[in-house]
């Protein structure tokens, strides 16, 4: 089963996709944690994406494309995927149908602007694996230490108060027509992000059998 997590940037795709995983036994694909490793590594494409990520602005369709095409190849994948932050605009949409890549569900997680503000200015990562928590909802068990590869966790760059507004911007702007894409080809279903994480992910199985 191929799944697209849409919904705004800290709607709790990124959590839903890591327990999602386990549920399904199929990978998850973040775009964006690929291309955080990138940078990290600074790989060719991470120096070109570095700018357009602090800014909170989107890194260009032929290089997230390529990138996901190239992981969507991999052995891992040929059970299904669940994709975490892709496609984010309607030419990325577009590029997944020209690959003839079949995608059965498109679930949004929608989430009240005021507490997107909040989670994603409490949120910490851990830039090895991943992983993400809240300083309030969802703490590792050892604090500012993640619990699956013991790293130090920090706060995104992307994360602070004015880039939140930029994302949030952008989001709206590039991301919401997906809504409408997804809908026409009678994909899409919506599930409240605002539950326990527990609550949406049962909502989401549920949307997942429909
Ligand atoms: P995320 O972790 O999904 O919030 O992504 C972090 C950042 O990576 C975004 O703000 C974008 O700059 C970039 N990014 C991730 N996925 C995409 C995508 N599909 N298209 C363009 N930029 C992306």
């Amino acid at each position: 089963m191929n799944i697209i997590l849409l919904g705004a940037p800290g709607a709790g795709k990124g959590t839903q996709a890591e327990v999602l995983n386990k549920d399904l036994g199929i990978p998850t694909i973040s775009t964006g944690n690929m291309l955080r490793a990138a940078v990290a590594e600074g790989t060719e494409y991470g120096l070109k994406a570095k700018a357009a990520m602090d800014a909170g602005a989107l890194v260009s369709d032929d290089i997230v494309i390529g990138i996901l095409k190239d992981r969507i190849a991999e052995d891992d994948c040929k059970n299904g995927f669940i994709l975490d932050g892709f496609p984010r605009t309607v030419p990325q949409a577009e590029a997944l149908d020209a690959m003839g890549v079949k995608i059965d569900k498109v679930v949004e997680i929608a989430v009240d602007e005021e507490i997107i503000k909040r989670r994603l200015t409490g949120r910490r990562v851990c830039l090895k694996c991943g992983a993400t928590y809240h300083i309030r909802t969802k703490k590792p068990e050892v604090e500012g230490i993640c619990n699956y590869c013991g790293e130090k966790l920090v706060i995104r760059k992307d994360d602070q108060p004015e880039t939140v507004i930029d994302r949030l911007n952008t989001y709206h702007e590039k991301t919401a027509p997906l809504k409408d894409y997804y809908a026409a080809q009678g994909k899409l279903a919506t599930v409240q992000g605002t539950d326990s994480i527990p609550d949406t992910e049962k909502d989401i199985l549920e949307a997942l059998k429909g």
